[in-house]
């Protein structure tokens, strides 16, 4: 049953932390001349209005890109907004772009995007999207933790691979694991990056571990909470980014950024980050 539409929460703080991870993790790794492909398992829709539709709806996006918006932010935030500013070129924040959206705007040239997305739907949006792409990116309306295995190792021998499931299966805290094993005995030196949510939930609380157990030879974890946990235990309150051998400069950029991020998008005192990691 796929019930989830990721247009209610386009632009909320989760993608925030989300995209400006994966843009940093694109631009370490466009310094190098290799082209390399940016595997997403779970796309979307690609761009996501934020002025009508399913986001309008809950305007989740005013706590979290909004709030940067017409801010000064740390040099380091500058890439991920000018990404969110070429969608929106006359300064009035009505377009939101996803994951391949941003992987798009950051690749260089020759590299390439293979996206996976299930939901019917979000799939004939993101297909429409990206039309304009041409052979740059393929679209498959496929399982992505199935369908990643036929794409690794891919043929440049370097890829960032985003996995972002919804979780509200729950089997997905089991899946994300095991589909990164199986990448990293097809590709180990790929660069994995696992979104997750903050839950009071004992299967997300056990997520980390497992990403922390898997034979790679670095790993990063950062978390933002942008309130305190609720006392009757539901919903989510922050997100956190899981990247199997990381960019080495990433743990200083997040040093940066995340105090910032953690201040302007609290919701409450208990807002915070953690950034925790293991090098090579
Ligand atoms: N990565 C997107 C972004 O940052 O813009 C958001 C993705 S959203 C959190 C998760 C998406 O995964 C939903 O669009 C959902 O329809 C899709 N989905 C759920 N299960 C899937 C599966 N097994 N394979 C591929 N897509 C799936």
């Amino acid at each position: 049953m796929l019930s989830y539409r990721h247009a209610f929460h386009a632009g909320n703080h989760a993608d925030v932390l989300k995209h400006f991870v994966q843009i940093e993790i694109i631009r370490h790794m466009a310094q190098k001349p290799t082209p390399f492909w940016y595997i997403d398992t779970h796309a979307g829709a690609g761009l996501y209005a934020l002025d009508t539709g399913y986001a309008a709806q809950n305007a989740e996006y005013r706590d979290g890109i909004g709030r940067l918006w017409d801010r000064d932010v740390p040099d380091a935030l500058a890439p991920y907004l000018e990404t969110v500013r070429a969608l929106n070129p006359d300064g009035q924040l009505r377009h939101y772009p996803g994951s391949p959206w941003c992987a798009h705007l950051a690749l260089p040239p020759e590299s390439r995007l293979r996206l996976f997305e299930l939901h019917p739907s979000d799939f004939t949006l993101l297909d429409d999207n990206c039309r304009t792409l041409g052979r740059r990116a393929r679209v498959a309306q496929e399982d992505g933790f199935h369908g990643i295995k036929a794409l690794l190792p891919p043929p440049t021998r370097r890829a960032l691979i985003l996995i972002d499931p919804p979780y509200e299966d729950k089997r997905d805290y089991l899946r994300v694991p095991l589909a990164v094993a199986e990448g990293l005995k097809r590709f180990a030196t790929g660069v994995y990056a696992i979104w997750y949510p903050l839950l009071q939930r004992a299967e997300m609380q056990a997520l980390p571990g497992a990403l922390k157990a898997l034979p790679a030879n670095s790993w990063l974890d950062v978390t933002l909470t942008v309130k305190t946990p609720s006392n009757d235990g539901f919903g989510m309150h922050g997100s956190g980014m899981f990247i199997l051998n990381p960019p080495w400069t990433l743990k200083n950029t997040l040093a940066e950024v995340m105090p910032f991020l953690a201040e302007t998008l609290a919701g409450d005192s208990g807002a915070g980050f953690t950034l925790d990691a293991r090098e090579s």
